[in-house]
């Protein structure tokens, strides 16, 4: 089967056709700037040059006929026909506690995404604008919705609840979902495989450390316990996120900054994490390592404020799950960047884990970096919510 994978913002579309049989990629590109001036499609069709083309998107719907176009082209398509493709898979950001898995949409589905929107405001609408722009695009095919969310919901209440008046999670469900799971099911998963272990016998600690990140403990295949929350804030320190606070901290910066909370949650969403501890220098590890090996300040108190607070989800993880036999590091950040997972790694002996330099130095690809007589195995495991999305969305309308 041909699957259109969909990752729809507010003023983006990623893209990827899949086949699902061969999971190789036909085509990927991107559409950015939708609804602003200046926007450009970019693709790259399998085995082809990249091309980049400025079209004016003033909707979603003109960037997936834009889509359709590139996929469909005479000279520099992968399908003859719009009707090649048999369904579309779409990324959706917050299942709330409705959707504990992958399904195929209906109007009762979109009611539902529309109902949790709330506790994702910038992500549902955009993601839901992609579906019904798909829907008029491609009348009778097949869409699937697959929810950052699902995979977290096996958490057990302990692990999900806030300690907070319990009215606030019965009246408004004031709980923690977690985010990426798509990314840390396909992860965990792959892990198990690499180890040639079943998946329902391992203790597995996820780092999925992109520009969001975020930690889950999977344990026999469930996921039990992550640390995003209510929303991609909590947790981790992160790009330009701050990760775990005291909350008590938004009300004294409003105080003193005279301003009001929406402001200072912009702060905490946008302009904090490493960017902000960093001193304004850079949300991009890249940029971060460059300044760590030259002795910049603050790269390296950002850096080391972020690798600390991996080690401490990790410690936490092992502690929730009575031990851990794979800790494994995936986005951006987890599969290129040797340093972070050195500075990580070095501060778990008391685990049992050691680290294999040379395995370490290498970026991007499939490799298990823990030393031979490391109790606990460390993989890099390069992850692909792309292709898990194409999966999912196959299974379901076989
Ligand atoms: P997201 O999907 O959350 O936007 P990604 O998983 O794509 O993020 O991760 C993007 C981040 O990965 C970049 O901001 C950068 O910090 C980091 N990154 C990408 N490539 C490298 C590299 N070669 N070395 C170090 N860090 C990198």
């Amino acid at each position: 089967m041909k699957i259109l994978v969909i990752n729809c913002g507010s003023s983006s579309l990623k893209f990827q056709l899949i086949d699902s049989a061969s999971e190789e990629v036909l085509c990927k590109g991107l559409c950015e700037r939708i609804g602003i001036d200046g926007s450009v499609i970019g693709y790259t069709p399998a085995g082809k040059d990249k091309i980049v083309k400025e079209v004016p998107m003033p909707d979603h719907n003109k960037a997936i006929e834009l889509v359709i176009e590139a996929l469909t082209d005479p000279e520099t398509g992968v399908v003859k026909e719009l009707s090649e493709i048999d369904a579309v898979g779409h990324r959706i950001v917050h299942g709330g506690e409705a959707f504990t898995k992958s399904v195929i949409i209906n109007d009762e589905v979109i009611k539902a995404i529309e109902d949790v929107s709330d506790l994702a405001p910038l992500h549902n609408p955009a993601n839901l604008i992609g579906v019904r722009a798909c829907m008029k695009a491609m009348p009778g095919v097949p869409m699937v919705a697959v929810f950052d969310t699902a995979f977290h919901q096996t958490m057990p209440e302990e692990a999900y609840l806030y300690g907070v008046w319990y009215g606030y999670y019965e009246k408004f469900r004031v709980r923690r979902y977690g985010f990426h799971g798509t990314s840390h099911a396909y992860v965990s998963a792959k892990a198990a495989e690499i180890l040639g272990k079943p998946y329902d016998s391992l203790k597995t600690i996820v780092c999925h450390l992109g520009n969001g990140a975020s930690v889950s403990a999977v344990k026999e295949g469930r996921c039990i316990d992550t640390s995003m929350g209510l929303t991609p804030l909590e947790g981790l320190l992160m790009g330009t996120r701050s990760g775990d606070l005291d909350p008590s901290v938004v009300e004294y910066i409003a105080n003193k900054e005279g301003t009001d909370i929406k402001n200072v949650m912009n702060i905490l969403n946008k302009k904090s994490g490493v960017y902000g501890l960093s001193g304004d220098l850079s949300s991009d590890f890249r940029d971060l390592e460059a300044g760590y090996n030259k002795g910049d300040a603050g790269a390296i108190r950002a850096v080391n404020t972020f690798a600390y607070r991996v080690v401490k989800y990790i410690g936490a993880y092992a502690a929730a799950m009575n031990g851990v036999d794979c800790i494994c590091f995936t986005a951006g950040v987890g599969e290129n960047s040797p340093m972070v997972r050195k500075l990580v790694l070095e501060r778990l002996g008391y685990l049992g884990v050691t680290l294999d330099e040379e395995a370490n130095s290498t970026r991007g690809k499939e490799i298990c970096i823990s030393g031979p007589d490391s109790r606990v195995k460390a993989l890099v495991v390069p992850t692909n919510e792309e292709l898990a999305i194409a999966r999912d969305t196959a299974a379901l309308v076989k």
